[in-house]
């Protein structure tokens, strides 16, 4: 085990006050907050390895393009891909799912063809497929939820037809903390020869993920929220699809010749990488990643599974309150009565406790409980009981006020 109470001295901002209080952040599902390797790190690839990859045969670039290179390696490992060039940097979780929409779209899909998407979805795994809808005239389906909110696997078998050309589910759910059984879900998408997009945001920092023991055909998450920077995500896929995948954006370093007439494409992973990538959010991702797991990843996923449970216990005792979900991992969303959530939010913000409130980018998700939102609490590997605690105490505090 690890020390969360030595960890946190790692992490500048929370130490800082907001409102005179000590800062209690819970809104790690948003983003993480990070350590001073991390910041340490962009500032030292910008104050000493700074030029742009692959181009130069000068010093400089050529260490950037070392630097960026291993940062891939780093990734790699971290999720057991089988090659580095199965890894491919991106803006994050977002971009990722937009780029194998749109290139798998194009290289795949025709009209009438069919992609399967689940209810507890955030809405950049929706979204980018429905433009499919409007640009190709592809059809969404949606799998349920059984009645204890779980993706509801049966309904989901009975989805697969002749069309059935894609599915596209999150590993975790920002907005109940349960994890979803994704490998079963693989596997029934395998025996009809359909490929499976994972998105990882909200499992990566909170849990091992082995994308090769998972089969996913595509894994993505984003480097903010495993504690690196902003502007940096991952899109993980096999080798096979990816080379057979169209470009997504077109630019530099994707190319392999270009002429007028006719242009060749690079191979992978640079022919999904157009343009100067962000290769110092790389290589400060690479460093977020060797924190993780220099604590150790099994630590941290008991750590919070710890905490949850801790936080579930006393959030019960709270009258009128009402969680949503069973969150076996690192997020619980609740209301309490009927005090609407962003009112909770603003009260407790004056507390100096960070949490969110509102849909968390899963509006369908949020109209089939037919609540206006939630309020969210989301555990990093810096959070303590203790926070946990004041969580509780102001929520206590609030429903008093409010009768
Ligand atoms: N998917 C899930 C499950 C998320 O929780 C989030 C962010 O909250 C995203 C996708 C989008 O991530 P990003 O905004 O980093 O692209």
């Amino acid at each position: 085990m690890y020390n969360p109470y030595e960890i946190r001295e790692e992490f500048p901002i929370l130490q800082r006050e907001v409102y005179g209080k000590k800062l209690i952040y819970l809104d790690n599902a948003a983003t993480t907050q990070k350590p001073l390797c991390v910041i340490e790190a962009i500032t030292e690839a910008y104050t000493n390895v700074n030029a742009n990859v692959h181009r130069g045969v000068h010093f400089l670039s050529q260490k950037a393009t070392e630097q960026y290179e291993d940062a891939r390696e780093t990734v790699r490992a971290f999720i057991n891909a089988r090659h580095r060039h199965e890894v491919i940097f991106t803006r994050g979780t977002t971009e990722s799912i937009n780029l194998v929409a749109a290139s798998f779209g194009e290289s795949f899909l025709q009209s009438g063809d069919e992609v399967i998407v689940s209810t507890m979805e955030h809405h950049s795994n929706i979204v980018p497929w429905q433009l499919l809808v409007e640009r190709i005239g592809i059809k969404l389906r949606v799998i349920p939820l059984t009645a204890d909110t779980k993706l509801d696997v049966e309904a989901y078998r009975a989805l697969f037809n002749e069309k059935t050309r894609f599915v596209s589910i999150t590993h975790t759910s920002n907005v109940l903390g349960v994890t979803n059984p994704v490998k079963e879900f693989i596997n029934i998408a395998h025996e009809h020869n359909v490929p499976v997009l994972i998105d990882g945001a909200q499992s990566v920092p909170h849990k091992k993920v082995d994308v090769q023991e998972l089969d996913a055909d595509f894994f993505v998450f984003s480097g903010h929220k495993i504690y690196g920077p902003t502007g940096i995500g991952v899109l993980y896929g096999k080798e096979e699809i990816l080379n057979r995948m169209s470009p997504y954006q077109g630019g530099g370093e994707m190319i392999q010749t270009v002429r007028f007439e006719k242009t060749t494409f690079n191979e992978l992973p640079y022919k999904f990488e157009a343009g100067t990538p962000d290769y110092v959010g790389a290589i400060a991702l690479a460093k977020a990643l060797d924190f993780v797991s220099a604590i150790g990843i099994e630590n941290i996923a008991a750590h919070e599974q710890y905490l949850t449970r801790y936080a579930l216990e006393q959030l019960k005792e709270i009258p009128a309150m009402h969680i949503f979900g069973q969150p076996d991992g690192s997020a619980i969303s609740f209301l309490v009565g009927d005090i609407h959530p962003a009112d909770l939010g603003t009260l407790l913000d004056r507390l100096g406790i960070a949490i969110r409130t509102g849909h968390h980018c899963a509006q369908p998700l949020i109209d089939y409980f037919g609540i206006p939102g939630t309020v969210r609490a989301s555990f990093a590997l810096y959070n303590t009981c203790e926070e946990v605690d004041a969580l509780v105490a102001g929520i206590n505090r609030v429903a008093k006020m409010f009768g």
